[in-house]
């Protein structure tokens, strides 16, 4: 079965969520990594763990949605959920340079100060790193995420480059640092990726959907779901000359490989749901 590294379902109506695991089960996602994005919903998406077998939970504050620096409550808060047993990654955050996100001084200070959270509870890192579309000033999102993911060592808890958008450079670096490279829908048309997609290394390749409720699309029927992770792996697959089949082998047991002594209890999970 496929796992969903990446999403949000959580933030979904509560009606529709048990619909959503049902249709990523019957599509072959057997797990779903659905990540927090503020500490109040950090523990939303703890609780729909507690609710679904097939979905973890990842705490975190997303970088777009700090809206003052991080306080020392924040921190012991999420501190707090990071140990619950459904949490298996620290997750969503990051890097954020578009032209309204908040202030680079919080994001990095934020970035950092979770990467400490991860490394306390042994928690391997899925973030993000989005850059402003013009490059407007010297200090990229990328130049401030990589001096931190160094300063702090996080290559040595793990983790992805989520909802990777970069170009074959900039995933090298990520690459040699020790993190994996997670693909999302984005690969089936963005033509910069596709150096990505056959370049990196098989052990370093991970899915996702980063699936949310899409209230800008008025078609329901067209929002991503995890369920739709098979057209990143049919893409995937054609880029690099294999079958969907090795590609959701590769990547579940990358998957695996990244959660680390979390990994047992997902893995108990994929083998239940495949066997039902
Ligand atoms: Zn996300």
């Amino acid at each position: 079965m496929f796992i969903d590294t990446h999403a949000h379902i959580h933030q979904h109506a509560p009606e529709e969520t048990g619909d959503i695991v049902d249709r990523a089960i019957a599509a072959s996602v057997g797990a779903i990594l659905t990540a927090g994005t503020t500490v109040e919903d950090s523990q939303k998406a703890i609780d729909m763990a507690v609710q679904f077998e097939n979905v973890f939970a990842g705490v975190g504050v997303h970088p777009t949605d700090l809206e003052r620096s991080i306080t020392a409550t924040d921190l012991s808060k999420l501190s707090h959920l990071a140990a619950s047993p459904q949490v298996v990654v620290m997750s969503e955050i990051g890097i954020d340079h578009q032209e309204k996100s908040p202030n680079k001084e919080w994001q990095a200070e934020s970035f950092h100060a979770q990467i400490n959270i991860a490394r306390k509870h042994k928690l391997p890192i899925v973030f993000h790193i989005r850059e402003y579309q013009d490059d407007y000033d010297a200090r990229s999102a990328r130049d401030d995420a990589i001096s931190i993911l160094k300063e702090t060592n996080a290559g040595e808890l793990g983790g992805t480059a989520h909802y990777f958008q970069g170009k074959w450079a900039f995933a090298k670096e990520l690459l040699d640092l020790g993190f994996n490279i997670s693909f999302a829908k984005t690969l089936t048309h963005k033509i910069d990726l596709v150096e990505t997609a056959i370049n990196t290394p098989e052990d370093r390749i991970l899915l996702e959907t980063d699936a949310y409720p899409q209230t800008f699309k008025k078609n329901r029927a067209k929002w991503t779901e995890p369920k739709d992770i098979s057209f990143v792996a049919e893409k995937l697959a054609a880029l690099r000359g294999t079958t969907v089949e090795a590609i959701q082998k590769t990547t579940t047991s990358n998957a695996l490989d990244m959660l680390g002594k979390r990994a047992s209890i997902v893995e108990t999970v994929l083998k239940s749901t495949s066997r039902s």
